[in-house]
């Protein structure tokens, strides 16, 4: 069995049109910006890098913590985390890997191929990408710090990560057995329960039916609505429970 906890790291307003799929409302909407810990296992694994303070100033992100910062205060050295899944190589999600200096990073090898392919000349993929940190790609994997896999990969007995693609294109959910089920952390295959529950896609896509398959894939994993972790929603502090500023305790 394992403990999960949500660690918030910023947020940043926006609007629904701008977000998601054909919306025509301009009511004003927040994003949470999170990485989650996993305890439990033969060591600690913490699912995304979120980003560092550098890049929160050109993201409009407010109330920046350290990610590095959140993992000790729940007891972990950032130094001390072997593993690293990455759900996708957007920059909330990527450019904070050099926080964790001594993990290995799981990514899809799809994921990997994108965003050093030929999409990236494109603006509308370019403007969710930072260079540099794509860059260190290519260093850390032949420094042996890339664990790069494709479809589902099991981490360890009832730790899994599973491809669903849609909002990019290696884009990978987390699957946990814990004490209140199988809890599953969507990151963006649903950055807000909206997503999942009334199937409305966000605008930021490379496959509109891999992100309708994902919503499936979420609600067979998870089973109950009740162990869905959407990536980026306010309202997980409601559904779950926050232990203190910041810190959200999901299993
Ligand atoms: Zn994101």
């Amino acid at each position: 069995m394992y403990q999960i906890y949500a660690l918030k790291y910023g947020e940043r307003d926006t609007t629904a049109c701008n977000f998601f799929f054909r919306e025509t409302s301009h009511a004003p909407l927040t994003l949470h910006f999170f990485v989650w810990l996993i305890l439990g296992g033969p060591h600690p694994v913490l699912v995304d890098a979120g980003c560092c303070e550098e890049h929160t100033a050109a993201r409009g992100l407010r109330g920046f913590v350290s990610p590095a910062a959140l993992v000790e205060r729940v007891g972990v050295k950032a130094d001390q985390i072997p593993l690293v899944v990455i759900s996708h190589l957007h920059w909330d999600h990527w450019a904070g890997h050099t926080l964790f200096p001594r993990a290995e990073f799981l990514v899809q090898r799809e994921e990997v191929a994108f965003w050093t392919g030929p999409m990236a000349r494109y603006e509308a993929y370019r403007m969710v990408a930072e260079p540099p940190t794509l860059a260190s790609l290519v260093t850390l994997n032949y420094a042996g710090r890339m664990r790069l896999v494709e479809g589902e990969h099991e981490v360890f007995p009832g730790l899994r990560a599973h491809w669903v693609g849609g909002h990019t294109a290696g884009l990978q959910i987390v699957s946990v057995e814990t004490a209140r089920g199988r809890v599953v952390l969507t990151s963006d295959a649903s950055h807000f329960y909206r997503n999942v529950e009334r199937y409305q896609p966000t605008q930021l896509i490379t496959s509109l039916p891999q992100m309708l398959a994902g919503f499936d894939t979420i609600h067979r994993l998870a089973g109950d609505p009740s162990r869905i972790v959407a990536g980026h929603d306010p309202e997980v502090a409601e559904r779950f429970k926050p232990l203190e500023p910041g810190i959200i305790q999901i299993a």
